[in-house]
């Protein structure tokens, strides 16, 4: 038996399921969101790209999210022994945003909810998806736990799978492959940043390069606190041993560039750690569903695709489900799947190529040739599928040639 029955179910309150189902009720459809987590819940994600600005203002959720001053980002630097390398967003190839901002993502996601709450989404709290059921036509039955444990069952002619971690339908419905992308993981935690300096130095986002596999991040905040993060090899952050706090402060002993800064900042609660954190599947929709966000894939933090990723897969999703409910016909293969592949798959060559140290090869040669950089810079402010960039088209090849070249100059000028 059914207790209600929606056009649309979507599957976690996060950027993803919030961008989905605020769309979806725009077009006049009956959508149920259910979030397993109270909010404000921690998330990881915190550096957005500008393309995802686009994405909350088609939505109507740009005003509120400007509303709360999160830390603007105009760029992103990089840092390699004494180099480095500056990424303005306002200087790259593809027209579009040229800034964004650094979130803590309890905060962040909580306003997305709340706002499409006001937009009159029927979003429930501490509701659990714990079974989903399709029959031949794609129609769903869900089974959900409310906050007080009981199950009831939602009836949707599709779901929107944005449950992130909680990968709610490739582990349902066996969907789960291995990733491509080389294994890593990841420790990371906010601190208060008490020795902030002023101006942009204190509230620049950072990369700081220890090694070709091994880097740290630092996400200022505006509300003084700041983001902490290493990634590396397996055998990197199993290197360190005790609790996360104590393996994160050793970990910071290897930041030349930002120990003194954070060596005595105090954590505001025990940093979390993730283990081979990227996630593929094998597919991105079937009959009656579309996987959105993290839920479909997860590459690496490197280059800060996640977000975008998920709120660029929902809003597509969202509008090919409202044609289709309006009668249209929908290619889901070539509008969905391919189009998604595409932009993960640029992303998927950039992370792939910095860990084989060619990339970095290109950001850290000096001197700088200012054209490719601008078409990286568009790559790394999330416009992935504009196809008048080079970077875009020739992903594949072009940042290893480019890195061939600089270093057989560097071994010739080496031998002269
Ligand atoms: P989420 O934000 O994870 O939301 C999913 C929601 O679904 C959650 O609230 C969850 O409670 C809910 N849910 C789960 N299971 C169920 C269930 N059974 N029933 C109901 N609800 C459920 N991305 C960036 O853009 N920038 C970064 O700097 C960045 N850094 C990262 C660093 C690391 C180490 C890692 C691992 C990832 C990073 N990411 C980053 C990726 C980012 O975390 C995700 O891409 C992003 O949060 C995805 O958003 P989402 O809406 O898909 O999912």
């Amino acid at each position: 038996t059914t207790d209600i029955k929606v056009d649309v179910l979507v599957i976690g309150a996060g950027p993803s399921g919030c961008v989905a189902s605020a769309y979806l009720h725009q077009q006049g459809l009956q959508v149920k969101v259910v979030e397993k987590n109270t909010f404000p819940r921690f998330v990881i994600g915190e550096s957005l790209l500008p393309r995802c600005m686009q994405h909350f203002e088609e939505v109507g959720l740009l005003d509120a999210l400007k509303a709360a001053n999160f830390e603007v980002k105009n760029g992103a630097r990089f840092l390699r022994d004494d180099v480095v390398c500056n990424f303005d967003f306002s200087d790259k190839h593809t027209k579009g945003w040229d800034w964004t901002w650094q979130v803590p993502r309890a905060d962040f996601d909580t306003i997305l909810a709340k706002e499409i709450q006001k937009m009159g989404v029927d979003l429930s709290f501490e509701h659990e998806v714990i079974d989903v059921q399709f029959d031949d036509a794609g129609i769903s039955t869900t089974t959900i736990n409310d906050a007080q444990g009981n199950p009831y069952k939602v009836e949707a002619k599709f779901i929107i799978d944005s449950s992130g971690y909680g990968r709610v339908l490739p582990r349902l419905l066996n969907l789960d492959k291995p990733s491509t992308i080389p294994e890593h993981s990841s420790i990371f935690g906010h601190v208060e940043d008490i020795h902030r300096p002023t101006g942009e130095e204190g509230t620049m986002i950072t990369f700081d390069v220890l090694d070709k596999d091994t880097w740290f991040w630092v996400i200022p905040f505006s509300n003084g606190n700041t983001s902490l993060g290493f990634v590396g090899k397996n055998e990197f952050i199993d290197s360190f041993e005790g609790e996360t706090s104590e393996r994160l402060k050793n970990m910071l002993k290897h930041s030349d560039y930002y120990y003194e800064r954070f060596k005595d900042a105090p954590l505001l609660f025990e940093p979390k750690s993730i283990r081979n954190y990227s996630k593929a599947v094998t597919k991105f929709y079937g009959k009656g569903f579309a996987l959105t966000g993290n839920s479909a894939e997860f590459l690496d933090p490197v280059f800060s695709s996640g977000v975008t990723f998920a709120t660029e897969s929902a809003l597509i999703s969202a509008k090919l489900i409202t044609k289709e409910l309006q009668g249209e016909t929908v290619d889901w293969e070539e509008d969905y799947s391919n189009y998604i592949k595409a932009g993960v798959d640029v992303f998927a060559t950039y992370v792939k190529e910095w860990y084989t140290g060619n990339l970095q090869t290109l950001f850290f040669h000096r001197p700088e040739n200012p054209e490719v950089k601008r078409q990286i810079c568009a790559v790394l402010a999330g416009y992935v599928w504009d196809e008048t960039n080079p970077f875009v088209t020739k992903h594949k090849r072009i940042v290893k040639t480019l890195a061939h070249l600089i270093n057989m100059e560097k071994e010739k000028s080496a031998s002269v």
